[in-house]
C-alpha cells in the first residue's frame, strides 16, 4: 500500500512543473490536510515556470509562466529540448525531464539547456528559485479545485 504522501508528490510535480491533462487525478485526502502536505513539500523545493507537451518522441516548451526563472532565462513556447544539463532529451518524455530536474535539484540550481528554436539551436542558462509563499498557495488552490472539488469539472474541455 502507498503512502498518501507519495501520491501528493506526484500531483504537485504535475501541477507546478509540467501541468497535463492526463495527470489530473481526484484526491481523497482531505482537502485541509493535504493543503498542509502541498504546503510541507514545496518548501524549499526549486521551480522552474514551465508547461511541457511530449512530441513522440522529445518534449517541447508549451507555456512559460510569467516572471519565471524559465522566462528570465528566455525560454519561449515552441523550444525543443535538445540537452539538459549534459542528459540528451531529443527522444526523452516528460517523466524523464522531471527526473533529471530532480537529480540537478539536489546539489545545485543552475539548468543549461540546448533548445532548437525555428530551426536553430540556443543555449539557455536558468538558475531555478524556491518557490515562494504566493506561488505555494497559487499551487495549492490549484489542487483544491481541480481534485477535490467536482462541481464543473471537465477535464476535457479546454480553452
Ligand atoms: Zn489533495
Amino acid at each position: 500500500m502507498r503512502s498518501p504522501l507519495i501520491k501528493i508528490v506526484v500531483v504537485v510535480i504535475s501541477i507546478a512543473v509540467v501541468a497535463s491533462a492526463d495527470d489530473t487525478k481526484k484526491c481523497n485526502t482531505p482537502p485541509e490536510q493535504c493543503a498542509r502536505q502541498i504546503r510541507q513539500m514545496l518548501a524549499g523545493r526549486l521551480y522552474l515556470g514551465v508547461e511541457l507537451a511530449e512530441l513522440a518522441p522529445g518534449i517541447i516548451v508549451k507555456t512559460v509562466v510569467p516572471d519565471s526563472p524559465a522566462e528570465h532565462g528566455d525560454m519561449k513556447p515552441g523550444d525543443k529540448l535538445v540537452a539538459v544539463n549534459g542528459h540528451r532529451t531529443t527522444e526523452a518524455s516528460i517523466k524523464d525531464f522531471k527526473q533529471i530536474l530532480d537529480e540537478v535539484g539536489r546539489t545545485h540550481r543552475h539548468l543549461w539547456m540546448l533548445v532548437q528554436r525555428r530551426g536553430a539551436f540556443k543555449k539557455i542558462d536558468v538558475m531555478m528559485e524556491p518557490y515562494s509563499k504566493t506561488q505555494i498557495e497559487r499551487i495549492v488552490t490549484q489542487h483544491l479545485t481541480e481534485a477535490h472539488s467536482v462541481a464543473s469539472a471537465a477535464p476535457d474541455s479546454r480553452p
